[in-house]
């Protein structure tokens, strides 16, 4: 037994199914921003055979007792740290896979593209009754899936660890209770004072949006010798590899910040994919831990940075150069104050930083008695509207705007949501402790310095791809585990004087 070889042996089996999926993400990218209508079909028969290539080859890297053996030479202690991590992340990867037997994943996919379908239409025409009957089977494969990849008496753990791993369904109900309970009082306060936040106006040309944004998102260091930015309906980046990093963004004419927020958004999550190391790609170790770590990234650069007032005496000047007709009688303070507003509204993703986590909680709770069997699809509905109301203070219209808003169900990523407010929260872990490691932290942003900023992120999270696990990552980083007072405390600090509140 040559362990050495044995490594290196792994090492090339990861690389070879690497250039599979990094050239299905080139595909999948090409699709949302660049492929002509015709191309849709053929591409779609590429991505089935080049995912089953890939499959194949990870189910296979243990034929030969590969992985077995090294594991063993883990456990002796004949691994470094890094090498013992990588063996048991796809140790847990491949078990993980080998849970799912092939008909089950057939089916699963062919129901998941038809409920997405049929949601789509549901949506379109308000009717959540077309939608039900594949939210039902959905569901009930969910379940399937749970029982088949975890302990049957907790499903909602077993989906929890797709996206989060470590994660448990315990820990998120016991944090999202303790932030619900802390924000509705706060919405409230908000919404019955006094003060009133004018929204900002104006026309915002597009092609200065895209140069401000190209110019924003250089600034806080994303390589563009490493990525690119385009269009596409709803933002997102890709990462096919640190080197190669895609990032896109949508443009409205009366809306500017919507640009600059997911721009710096998507930079966020681009940063971090950059950031990981490229001479371990291929491996665990280059890929990003979770969800929620890497919506971290992204809402620190979106609010936390990008929302900061500090920030915006960088980036004001350069605005108001960029749209001098709107913002020429615009000052600073009015400015911050209008990109502060906040709305108790419907829909999640074009709320706010301060009522987003109670649309998260809502789905939480509902996605998670669903898979416990608490309670039926058909009283969705019902139940989210008081929970909306309950929580938010708003009344749904209709379920186009309530319930049928969110395309993740009907694709089967239940258990996908609390990633989102996970990583708000874990964001305002890494403000607060950022800003003790580094004091000069607003006058940097005040600069336009962000280099010591990334610096940190890069030291403390992003070189270490999965080495640890999303919560000892995030323990390492910040010093203190998952918590909820960060969050309030950075709330409270900027809304409070701006709402008059006490
Ligand atoms: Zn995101």
């Amino acid at each position: 037994m040559n362990t050495k070889n044995d490594l290196n042996t792994l090492r090339t089996r990861l690389r070879e199914i690497s250039y599979l999926s990094s050239t299905s993400a080139l595909l999948g990218w090409d699709q949302k921003t660049n492929a002509p209508q015709q191309s849709h079909a053929h591409r779609a028969e590429a991505l089935a055979y080049l995912g089953t290539l890939a499959h194949q080859k990870f189910l296979a890297i243990n034929e030969d007792d590969l992985i077995d053996r090294l594991s063993e030479a883990a456990e002796k202690g004949m691994l470094s740290p890094r090498d013992r991590a990588m063996v048991r992340e796809v140790a847990r990867d491949l078990a993980r896979i080998e849970k799912l037997p092939e008909t089950f994943v057939r089916e699963y996919v062919a129901v998941t593209a038809e409920a997405e379908h049929v949601w789509e239409e549901a949506r379109a025409r308000n009717d959540f009754a077309i939608f039900a009957p594949w939210l039902k089977k959905v569901v009930d494969l969910t379940r399937t899936r749970a029982a088949l990849l975890g302990d049957a008496q907790k499903p909602y753990d077993a989906l929890l660890d797709e996206f989060e791993p470590g994660m448990t369904a315990e820990t998120v109900s016991i944090v999202f209770a303790e932030l619900r309970e802390a924000l509705v009082p706060l919405v409230e306060a908000i919404a019955g004072s006094r003060v009133s936040v004018p929204r900002l106006k104006g026309r915002f040309p597009v092609e200065s949006q895209k140069a401000f944004g190209r110019m924003i998102t250089e600034a806080v260091g994303f390589d563009y010798t490493a990525g690119r930015i385009d269009e596409s309906t709803h933002p997102f980046s890709s990462g096919f590899h640190p080197r190669d990093v895609r990032i896109t963004s949508r443009y409205s004419e009366t809306d500017v910040m919507y640009s600059i927020g997911s721009a710096l958004h998507e930079a966020g999550h681009a940063l971090y994919e950059q950031g990981l190391p490229y001479a371990l790609l291929g491996t665990p170790l280059a890929e990003s831990v979770s969800l929620a770590v890497h919506e971290s990234q992204s809402r620190f650069w979106q609010n936390m940075v990008g929302m900061n007032k500090h920030f915006w005496k960088f980036a004001y000047p350069k605005l108001k150069k960029a749209f001098p007709e709107a913002l020429k009688e615009i000052p600073l303070n009015d400015f911050y104050r209008a990109i502060h507003r906040v709305e108790r509204s419907l829909i999640r993703t074009e709320s706010d930083e301060v009522t987003y986590n109670l649309h998260i909680i809502v789905r939480f709770e509902l996605e998670k008695a669903l898979v416990e069997g608490a309670i039926a699809v058909k009283d969705l509905p019902h139940l989210w509207n008081q929970k909306m109301k309950e929580y938010l203070g708003v009344t749904v219209p209709d379920d186009a705007r309530g319930v049928l808003q969110d395309v993740h169900w009907s694709g089967g990523a239940i258990g996908y949501f609390p990633t989102y407010a996970l990583g708000n929260l874990y964001s305002a872990q890494i403000y607060e402790s950022m800003r003790n490691d580094i004091p000069e932290f607003d006058h940097l942003l005040a600069e336009g310095n962000f280099a010591p900023i990334l610096a940190w992120l890069r030291k403390k999270i992003h070189r270490h791809g999965r080495q640890y696990q999303a919560e000892e990552l995030m323990r390492r980083a910040t010093g203190s585990p998952l918590a909820v007072a960060p969050f309030m405390n950075y709330l409270k600090e900027k809304y409070r004087p701006l709402y008059n509140l006490n």
